[in-house]
């Protein structure tokens, strides 16, 4: 999969379709809000790209009530800027949430992806660097709290929740959307990174995954997370012993967080890292940082140039 997320249907469609065949893009990574634009998902089809359906899980938007909320170890409840995370114990939210999956499934789509499938966490402003104890630990509502005590520790209740909702997200596709795929972002956190955070805090236990998935997209977003482009490739090389299923690399291309621009060179040591260790695969974060940007527009088409000589 070589490609790019992109979050609403663009103004001219003709235009932006000629552009991803010119940047030798084979798949898109949409969000719901192009899901309803039936005729563009058949021209996408027609086009040949592989398509991907983003599905949030436990994201809220900023009207849901706090009381919905998960609950922080300090009982504050799970929000920081636009990162809010519902409760893992609302049975109403996570029903809708199947309901979705189900409708979605039968949508002319290639596959569902799965996002913010895992606990609260402002990832995007932390670097690997930080210790581990600035992190938030989530759900310590009454129900989530009795819930956890049925556990041998709060690390394995939390994967155990992630893993049941993969699980189901997998019968749900298989029954409606029958070859329909399903993929699943990740936290770009190795396993050693914050001592494990990745699967204690989060509860996105790769191994365990794998039994569900077709695809894992880590979002390598090296410059926000303030480390050297070689993360990249550790983080993929670490996933890679960890799983044997397909990795495909999520890239940012602007400056996310940050008040540094990223040098058009690291934007092509980043790529070239993320598709030596990723086997070619890769999905750039996102497609209006590439529109607006002519220079990293030509950084892609050079990419393109190198992708057809492969
Ligand atoms: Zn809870």
């Amino acid at each position: 999969m070589y490609g790019v997320k992109l979050y609403a249907v663009p103004d001219d469609v003709d235009s932006a379709i000629q552009k991803w065949h010119s940047l030798n893009f084979d798949t898109l990574f949409i969000g719901q809000g192009c899901k309803n634009d039936t005729a563009f998902l058949k021209r996408l089809q027609q086009e040949g790209f592989f398509v991907n359906l983003i599905e949030p899980v436990f994201l809220a938007d900023e009207k849901l009530d706090e009381k919905f909320l998960a609950v922080t170890k300090n009982g504050s409840p799970a929000s920081q800027s636009w990162v809010r995370f519902v409760c893992p114990s609302n049975k109403k939210w996570l029903s809708n949430f199947f309901k979705r999956i189900k409708n979605d499934s039968k949508l002319c789509v290639n596959s569902l992806s799965l996002d913010f499938i895992r606990f609260f966490q402002f990832w995007e402003i932390l670097t690997p660097a930080d210790t581990s104890d600035i992190l938030q630990e989530t759900c310590f509502c009454k129900k989530c709290t009795k819930q956890m005590k049925k556990f041998s520790s709060e690390a394995e209740w939390r994967c155990s929740v992630i893993n049941g909702i993969a699980k189901k997200a997998r019968s749900i596709i298989t029954k409606y959307g029958k070859t329909k795929q399903m993929g699943l972002h990740t936290v770009p956190w190795k396993s050693t990174t914050f001592n494990g955070g990745a699967k204690k805090i989060l509860g996105q236990d790769l191994e365990a995954l794998s039994e569900y998935v077709d695809f894992f997209t880590p979002m390598t977003y090296h410059h926000m997370m303030k480390t050297d482009v070689s993360y990249i490739g550790e983080l993929l090389d670490d996933f890679s012993e960890r799983t044997d299923k397909k990795i495909v690399p999520s890239v940012q291309l602007k400056k996310y967080y940050r008040d540094e621009d990223i040098p058009m060179e690291e934007n092509e040591q980043a790529i070239n890292t993320a598709l030596s260790h990723g086997n070619n695969n890769l999905v750039f974060f996102q497609w209006n940082d590439i529109d607006t940007n002519q220079d990293i527009t030509a950084l892609l088409q050079n990419t393109a140039e190198k992708i057809i000589k492969q």
